[in-house]
């Protein structure tokens, strides 16, 4: 094993060791190359330039507002929103096949849009590599971090050879799994915790209409709502959609029971008949595509020293109902962009302030994801959900600063999570004793009226 010292090389700021280059890691080394430091990127996989796509987490994600707002601090939300599909709102699917759609805001600009994980990567990492001081490596894997020194153990995974390098601080932006964050494990008073959903999800393609276009609304999320589980689809450019099934890995209606190919044609056919018309080589995509897991981690502290600091999925993952992650992973990036210009090279400070400026918030969001799977598998198809809907959205036209439903917050605003769901929890108990105040008030009036 070699060892490269990288320290103080560049510009004089200092050399960050960036692992992962996925979502937050790409974006991050943009803020960082910008800032003035020499950034060394290791991904374990090849580079997405190269070749195509390799398999991996959701093909398609939906990116809101907090997304929207990172991308324009480096220049690039033009670039992504040209290869967007907005979607306005949820179509859901009843079984008998009657559609009805939800809009998500009040306006025109409140959408989620639905882009391709992979082309986002790419749009990311070109504009990281066009700065001089930015470099990632690909097919090279994090072994470990060394707590003392900061040395990264790296592995080039086609040749097996293995080198430690060397920089100012250590960034881990290697999503859920983090072998950074592994070695923070061995320190005394490192809080973890994991806990995987009983339900796994996999993805199933519908197929652009057969003349070009569309088979589906466009501009919609579609959600096929049956209580214990459920399927969403997402659009894509090329006229095709991305489903996802999520189902409880064991049970009566699970990845477990459907065995067999005839079995999931049965299984489809029966709960969601529209979408499975759509899709011809059904049973071949559900043998042939992998069930995922969904995990949320919750771990502090996310740094050790002002040596290494964690970002991302690495330190806060969440299951994908409330579609934040990825939002969620860029917003951290600027938060601590922001500590980075403040503090740098105070790294202990930076790391600190950062953790402290986003643990209740990405706990929050932790949360608000799982409690909305429960609201999208169970609740999104029935009449009371629809009401109260309609009921929030013409509580917010009335009062538009003081009444903001907690999807909206979330999706459409920059509010930290944590401020939003106390707004939310506060905004509930007002409606309630409204609700209170208005039975008794009419409890009131039937009684004077009956008296003559
Ligand atoms: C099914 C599903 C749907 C989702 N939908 C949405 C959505 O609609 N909207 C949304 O905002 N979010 C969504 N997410 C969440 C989102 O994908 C993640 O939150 C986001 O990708 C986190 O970014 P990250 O950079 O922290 O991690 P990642 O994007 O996972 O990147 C981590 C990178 O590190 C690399 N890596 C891992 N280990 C090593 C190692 N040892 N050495 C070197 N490199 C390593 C990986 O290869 C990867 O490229 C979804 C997730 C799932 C599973």
């Amino acid at each position: 094993m070699s060892s490269t010292g990288d320290a103080g090389a560049g510009r004089g700021q200092g050399t960050v060791v960036l692992v992962g280059a996925g979502l937050g890691g790409s974006l991050m080394a943009i803020l960082l190359g910008r800032a003035g430091y020499t950034v060394r990127g290791f991904e374990l996989r090849p580079d997405p330039r190269a070749g195509p796509p390799v398999g991996g987490r959701s093909i398609n994600l939906a990116l809101s507002a907090r997304g929207l707002h990172a991308l324009e601090r480096v220049g690039l939300a033009p670039d992504v929103l040209a290869m967007a599909v907005p979607m306005r709102g949820r179509m859901i699917h009843a079984q008998d096949g009657r559609t009805a759609f939800q809009p998500y805001g009040t306006t025109a600009e409140q959408v989620n849009n639905s882009v391709s994980r992979g082309d986002l990567n790419v749009i990311l990492l070109n504009a990281a590599e066009r700065l001089p001081a930015v470099r990632f490596t690909f097919d090279h894997k994090c072994q470990g971090v060394d707590l003392d020194s900061g040395e990264v153990t790296v592995l080039d995974t086609r040749t097996g050879d293995s080198r430690g390098l060397t920089g100012d601080v250590v960034i881990g932006a290697d999503g859920a799994f983090s072998v950074v964050r592994r070695q923070l494990f061995k320190r005394e008073r490192f809080d973890y915790q994991q806990s995987f959903l009983s339900h796994g999800y996999k993805e199933l393609t519908i197929p652009p209409a057969p003349g070009g276009g569309f088979a589906l609304e466009a501009n919609a999320l579609h959600i096929w709502p049956r209580g214990g589980f459920m399927m969403i689809a997402l659009p894509n450019r090329d006229g095709s959609f991305t489903c996802t099934l999520f189902l409880p890995f064991e049970g009566d209606h699970s990845f477990a029971a459907l065995a067999t190919e005839a079995k999931v044609e049965r299984f489809f056919e029966r709960v969601f008949p529209d979408a499975t018309r759509l899709m011809p080589d059904l049973a071949a995509q559900y043998v042939t595509n992998p069930t995922g897991s969904m995990v949320t981690i919750r771990c502090s502290p996310w740094r050790h020293r002002g040596r290494i600091g964690l970002l991302g999925d690495a330190c806060h993952a969440v299951v994908p109902f409330h579609g934040q992650g990825a939002n969620a992973a860029f917003e951290d990036c600027l938060v601590l962009d922001d500590c980075i210009r403040r503090h740098a090279p105070d790294w202990e400070t930076v790391f600190a302030l950062f953790e402290g400026l986003r643990k209740e918030n990405t706990d929050a969001l932790a949360d608000l994801s799982i409690a909305n799977f429960e609201e999208m598998k169970h609740h999104t198809g029935s009449r009371l959900f629809r009401t109260k809907k309609a009921l929030e959205k013409w509580l917010h036209r009335l009062f538009p600063t003081r009444f903001v439903p907690l999807y909206m917050m979330v999706s459409f605003t920059l509010i930290p999570y944590a401020e939003a769901r106390r707004r939310a929890r506060r905004q509930a108990r007002a409606l309630l004793s409204a609700g209170a105040l208005a039975v008794i008030l009419a409890l009131l009036l039937v009684f004077w009226i009956s008296r003559g």
